[in-house]
């Protein structure tokens, strides 16, 4: 995963005005801007909190 804000959780699309922003300073951010030191990972799926459900 690439270390940029688009990929980060915190960042947000407003749909009212299609600005990017990251909702964890609420400034105005881009896809591709590099991530700061408060990126968090979109996807919850590298590390999953359940067992799989697998047929029996
Ligand atoms: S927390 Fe940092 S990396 Fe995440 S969207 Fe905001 S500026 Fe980008």
């Amino acid at each position: 995963m690439k270390f940029v804000c688009g990929t980060c959780r915190q960042f947000q699309r407003d749909k009212e005005n299609d600005k990017a922003i990251c909702s964890a300073w609420g400034n105005p951010t881009s896809m591709k801007r590099d991530g700061c030191q408060f990126w968090i990972p979109k996807s919850e799926g590298l590390y999953p909190t359940e067992e799989p459900n697998l047929p029996k």
